[in-house]
């Protein structure tokens, strides 16, 4: 699309011709729409939350389950639930604005991807324990030396343990791996869960883009995980990627320099 500016061409104050200025307005017009559908996105997802809350709450302080504590108790645990959701919402946020602000710049250092990835493990352990799922890291690999800003490392992999975790049944397994690759080292999360459609992987990574909208919100997803991982990862100069299979698993993965 392009949007036509016809500036005149004067000499000694005489008319001598114009010029025309051809502006192309598409990819202006493109990130103004993603903006747009970003805040009507998150103006949704923060609603849902509060009208939830609000409703419960009028409805315990109209008094009309005083005779009932046990359906009040179950009201207050469905306000405490959401009002966890808008905390994880609030700091997916955060994490996004920060990350898009060039403000905060990486702290480089040289971090050994088995002590990164198992601080991410020790966090994601308990909730891989209460699924009976087998969680591994680097088994029979060297653990290579990247160029990475530690505490954003560890975010990538806690959220795409996270992820394994949530998306696979009981008794799955979850692996973490690394290899060399040139000046690279990838990082391979795996896991044995309930997998993703092929049509569904190009849009993975943007913001809100759920599979199944229902699944994320009971897991207490936000949609916002894998977008995190997207920018941080090219924040580094390094890539993401996915393959998926429907019903047997997924492998994510991203490459850092090596050093
Ligand atoms: P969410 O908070 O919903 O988990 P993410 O951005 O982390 O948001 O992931 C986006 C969507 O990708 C999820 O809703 C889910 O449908 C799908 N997904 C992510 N990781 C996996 C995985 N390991 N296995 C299956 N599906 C996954």
């Amino acid at each position: 699309e392009t949007l036509v500016h016809w500036v005149p061409l004067l000499q000694d104050g005489a008319l001598m011709g114009a010029v025309a200025v051809f502006h192309d307005i598409s990819a202006l017009k493109r990130v103004e729409r993603i903006r747009r559908d970003f805040v009507a996105n998150v103006s949704h997802e923060l609603r849902t939350p509060v009208t939830v809350i609000k409703g419960y709450a009028e409805t315990l302080l109209s008094g009309a389950l005083a005779q009932d504590p046990e359906r009040g108790e179950r009201f207050l645990q469905i306000i405490l639930n959401h009002a966890e959701r808008l905390s994880s919402l609030v700091r997916d946020l955060l994490a996004l604005s920060e990350l898009e602000s060039s403000e905060r710049a990486l702290n480089l250092q040289r971090v050994p991807v088995k002590e990164a990835v198992e601080r991410a493990l020790l966090l994601v352990a308990q909730r891989g324990e209460e699924k009976g799922i087998t969680l591994t890291c680097l088994e029979g690999t060297a653990s290579p030396v990247v160029l990475a800003d530690r505490a954003r490392l560890e975010q990538v992999l806690i959220n795409l343990l996270d992820n394994a975790i949530k998306y696979s049944e009981r008794g799955g397994t979850v692996s973490v791996d690394a290899a060399v690759e040139g000046k690279l080292v990838r990082i391979l999360v795996r896991d044995s869960g309930i997998g993703i459609p092929e049509q569904d992987l190009p849009r993975l990574f943007e913001r809100f883009y759920r599979v199944d909208a229902a699944r994320s919100r009971d897991n207490g997803g936000t949609g916002l995980g894998l977008s995190i991982v997207k920018h941080i990862v090219q924040a580094h100069g390094g890539t993401l990627s996915v393959e998926s299979e429907q019903g047997r698993g997924s492998v994510f993965s991203f490459t850092l320099p090596a050093v």
